[in-house]
């Protein structure tokens, strides 16, 4: 089981190593945090598995504000999310980039999480299917990528996916690609057994529910005890 957490845009390196001090991973799960890249020294130096937010697919070059896969290897970082749908629906990311940069970070030694998933429009015109399709086609499979099934509906609204129809989708995603598949959507400590006993959910992404030690904790022993 993989439980990853996403921090967006919180916690500066101060609040880092106050959560790194307050924060005890169980046996058993392999735990991922997600801080700001201003974040990424603190925790690492902190002993986390760290992951950056997005990862460009140029080595170096002119690219206002990215940030490469050897910038992040060189500070100890060990993977990247990419395709996060903030990034998608307020950034302007496209398949094609999100596949870039997924491609070029696997090639580079990163591991990766690729996000998809349907909004709540494509999901009430019967689009889910056609939008998981299109998202996970430009995805080649490789040992070290994790594809998160993130609704876009349920991120950060505290509205959860069923575990029944967190589990439709995971299926139909495995059957596209071989990869562990992460839930994420208002994952808390109160829902997060429910939907990791579900048989093609390997892990959790989670976004509000990270940012405190103990919620995280407990959804981390969830994830250890499921
Ligand atoms: C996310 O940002 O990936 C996420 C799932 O957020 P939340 O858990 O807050 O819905």
């Amino acid at each position: 089981m993989l439980i990853a957490g996403n921090w967006k845009m919180f916690k500066g390196p101060g609040e880092t190593e106050e959560f790194a001090r307050a924060f005890s991973a169980p046996d058993g799960v392999d735990v991922v945090i997600a801080p700001p890249f201003t974040s990424l020294r603190e925790a690492v130096a902190a002993g986390l598995q760290t992951f950056a937010q997005n990862v460009h697919w140029a080595d170096e070059g002119a690219f206002t504000g990215e940030i490469s896969a050897p910038m992040l290897k060189e500070l100890g970082v060990a993977g990247a999310i990419v395709g996060h749908s903030e990034r998608r629906q307020l950034f302007g990311e496209t398949d094609d980039g999100v596949a870039r940069r997924t491609a070029h970070a696997l090639e580079a030694g990163l591991r990766i999480i690729a996000c998809v998933g349907e909004s709540e429009a494509e999901r009430e015109a019967g689009e889910t299917e056609a939008v998981l399709r299109r998202q996970v086609s430009v995805l080649e499979p490789h040992e070290q990528l994790v594809i998160a099934y993130e609704p876009v509906w349920a991120i950060g609204t505290g509205r959860t996916a069923t575990p029944e129809l967190a589990q439709e989708a995971h299926a139909l995603i495995k059957s596209l690609l071989d990869a562990p598949v992460l839930y994420g959507g208002s994952v808390k400590p109160d829902n997060a057994a429910e939907l990791l006993a579900q048989p093609d959910v390997d892990g959790a992404l989670v976004g509000g529910a990270s940012l405190d030690p103990d919620s995280f904790g407990a959804i981390c022993l969830a994830a250890s005890r499921s």
